[in-house]
């Protein structure tokens, strides 16, 4: 496998300044198996086991570079820098802001927006998950302001919707009733805003909108709004 210098694998883990973490060193707070590592100019082997074998200060490492997390987005957070609001990033503990690579979502939600949220380090990853090639469905819970008139399900599933200012029909979505005001959509393609102009173009209003699958991971039920998780292999394996 690959070996770094510490003292740069801490520091790209937003530890520090490589001159911070020499001083941690050298103090003692950096433990492998249980005997200190004084020289943070060693290089370390990135074993996947790495993290649950190490502690900083006591702490167990974080994990390295190349993962993937499913965050239970609330509403009232924000994806974009470009936004007014909190920032999704700020669920997530302090220093993984400070991450080199940079964490960054999978997509986007709203920030009216709820639901399965994922983000990775993996620019090749991301780029798997949201390549319109590789397809990946997303599943969103609808709640709607007018009563659905029935003609919906056809209209998707034709591939002949228009959203407004486009010029390239929607991809076919698929679309589930669920009562007289609220219904699952599938969606492959991700337009900007796509379910709620979906519905604007079909003359209702979108009043709530939940994500709840992407490919063929679902939203964890013990998951709660505000929380995120590691994803394993297996999870990861499961959004093709
Ligand atoms: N469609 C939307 O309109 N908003 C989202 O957040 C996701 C899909």
């Amino acid at each position: 496998s690959k070996a770094v210098r510490l003292d740069k694998l801490l520091a790209n883990l937003g530890y520090g300044s490589r001159r911070e973490i020499q001083g941690l060193a050298r103090a003692g707070g950096i433990v492998r198996d249980g005997a200190p590592i004084a020289n943070a100019g060693a290089r370390i082997v990135l074993d996947p086991d790495l993290p649950a074998r190490m502690r900083i200060d006591g702490e167990f490492l974080d994990p390295l570079p190349g993962l993937c997390l499913m965050l239970h987005k609330p509403l009232g957070v924000t994806c974009s820098h470009k936004e007014a609001g909190p920032l999704v990033y700020g669920l997530l503990p302090e220093r993984w802001r400070r991450r080199d690579p940079a964490l960054s979502t999978v997509g986007r939600l709203d920030k009216e927006t709820s639901g399965l949220l994922l983000l990775t380090d993996d620019g090749a990853l991301l780029h798997r998950i949201i390549s319109p090639k590789a397809s990946v469905a997303k599943r969103y819970r609808v709640t709607l302001d007018r009563p659905l008139k029935g003609d919906e399900g056809a209209i998707l599933a034709s591939g002949t919707l228009m959203l407004e200012g486009e010029d390239r029909p929607l991809l076919p979505v698929g679309f589930e009733p669920d009562g007289a005001t609220r219904c699952t959509v599938t969606l492959t393609e991700g337009r900007y805003h796509q379910v709620r102009r979906m519905f604007a173009a079909l003359g209702n209003h979108v009043t709530a909108l939940h994500r709840d699958r992407v490919g063929g991971l679902d939203l964890p039920e013990d998951l709660a709004a505000g929380d995120y998780r590691l994803m394993g292999p297996d999870e990861i394996a499961a959004l093709f």
